[in-house]
């Protein structure tokens, strides 16, 4: 079976082409810059362990154009993986918000657009963006089944209390202000992963998942099921992040627009692309802060510290969430290629069972990859995450028995 994966940004399209038979990246890429001056788009093709780049730039007036040319892509001699688009089985849509109506993955029609459409208040950057996605691709791939997968969905199963923020009781019946959660494909995958390589089903066992990307956000598991996570009803909330500064005192904003004379609006662009390890340090990416603080550069590892030290208070959090925790894991651009942040967020974490080994933690991890110590009652690992083959699977699970 043949799954192509998309995720529709509001000027970007990307996009995985997956055979499910043996689980392989056939092709992927980024169609970028739609509606710019210049538009761009770069191809992979994947044969036998062989990888060919394509770029090509050029104006892409709209969503269209650029599904258009992604089927180019993957479809011609040249570049291209399959011979039609009749080759491919499904199309499996990243869609970040499902709100309340959506705990699992869904076949899309009607009424699923619509309530996907419904929830664009609560995602405005993202929705609109994903059901173009859909949209174009319901014009352009015939009767070829889309699935609706959601950054929400894992997160469904967290009960009331961890869900429910402590404001008037009517802001939740009236406006669906409460904790969603995002990243559900990666904790999911991440969650599954660990247990099977702990050799359980996850079902087994209690967990708690560390994506640290640009965006960062740790979760809760327990027997497979999310109970919490450090998101919000957006976002911006929970861990400190590349640009997004995480949990803060809510009175800040108010203070800040009077103190400052700032809009709403500008502090809000202010907390979500100005603050974070920017805020602090200037850099957003950990690669350059960890150079800069080596030059002594004092500012940057306080960034440093501050950001380990929120990862360690949420882990710390979320066993007692738990109650018992079998494992921690890591993932995403820091949490799997970032020794020295993993290294600081387990540092003196014995008392809850944690010992990490530093030989075993040490450099970048590509694979699944255990970094406990023996003697830590609780196992660490890293776990690279595959948010498009999860977003697969969940694809294939809807589609198998048309
Ligand atoms: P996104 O949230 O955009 O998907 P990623 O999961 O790709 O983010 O993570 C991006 C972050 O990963 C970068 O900001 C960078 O700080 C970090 N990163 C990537 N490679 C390394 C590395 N070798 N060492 C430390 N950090 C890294």
């Amino acid at each position: 079976m043949k799954i192509l994966v998309i995720n529709a940004g509001s000027s970007s399209i990307k996009y995985q082409l997956l055979n499910m038979d043996t689980e392989t990246l056939m092709a992927a890429g980024i169609v970028e810059r739609i509606g710019d001056i210049q538009g761009v788009l770069s191809h992979k093709k994947y044969t036998d362990g062989d990888e060919q780049k394509t770029v090509i730039e050029r104006r892409i007036d709209d969503h269209k154009q650029g599904m258009h040319l992604l089927i180019e892509m993957i479809t011609s001699s040249e570049t291209g993986v399959i011979s039609s688009t009749g080759e491919i089985d499904a199309i499996g849509h990243r869609v970040v918000q499902g709100g309340e109506s959506f705990s699992r993955a869904s076949l899309i029609d009607a009424p699923i657009k619509a309530a996907i459409e419904k929830n664009n208040p609560l995602a405005p950057l993202h929705n609109p963006a994903n059901l173009t996605g859909i949209e174009v691709a319901q014009q352009l791939f015939g009767d070829t089944p889309n699935v609706a997968v959601f950054d929400t969905e894992f997160h469904q199963t967290m009960e009331p209390k961890a869900y429910l923020y402590a404001l008037p009781y009517e802001f939740y019946q009236e406006l669906k202000i409460r904790r969603y959660g995002f990243h559900g494909t990666s904790h999911k995958y991440v969650a599954k992963n660990v247990a099977a390589e702990m050799g359980k089903n996850p079902e087994e066992v209690n967990v708690i998942t560390v994506h640290l990307g640009n965006g960062g956000s740790i979760t809760a598991v327990s027997k497979g099921r999310c109970v919490d996570t450090s998101m919000g009803m957006t976002p911006l909330a929970g861990i400190m992040m590349g640009s997004r500064c995480g949990d803060i005192d809510p009175a800040i904003i108010g203070y800040i627009v009077q103190e400052k004379s700032l809009s709403y609006q500008e502090v809000d662009a202010i907390l979500n692309k100005e603050s974070g390890l920017k805020g602090i340090c200037g850099m957003n990416d950990m690669r350059d802060i960890h150079e800069s603080a080596a030059q002594g550069n004092q500012r940057a590892k306080l960034a440093v510290d501050m950001f380990t030290y929120r990862v360690k208070k949420y882990i710390g959090a979320y066993f007692a969430a738990l109650g018992r925790v079998d494992a921690v894991a890591f993932t995403a651009g820091i949490g799997e290629n970032d020794d020295i942040v993993r290294a600081a967020v387990c540092e003196d974490m014995s008392g809850l069972g944690m010992q990490i080994d530093p030989e075993a933690n040490h450099g970048r991890i590509s694979t699944r990859k255990k970094i406990s110590a023996e003697s830590s009652s609780v196992q660490i690992w890293v776990i690279p995450t595959n948010e498009e083959l999860q977003i697969a699977q969940d694809t294939m699970a809807i589609v198998k028995d048309m």
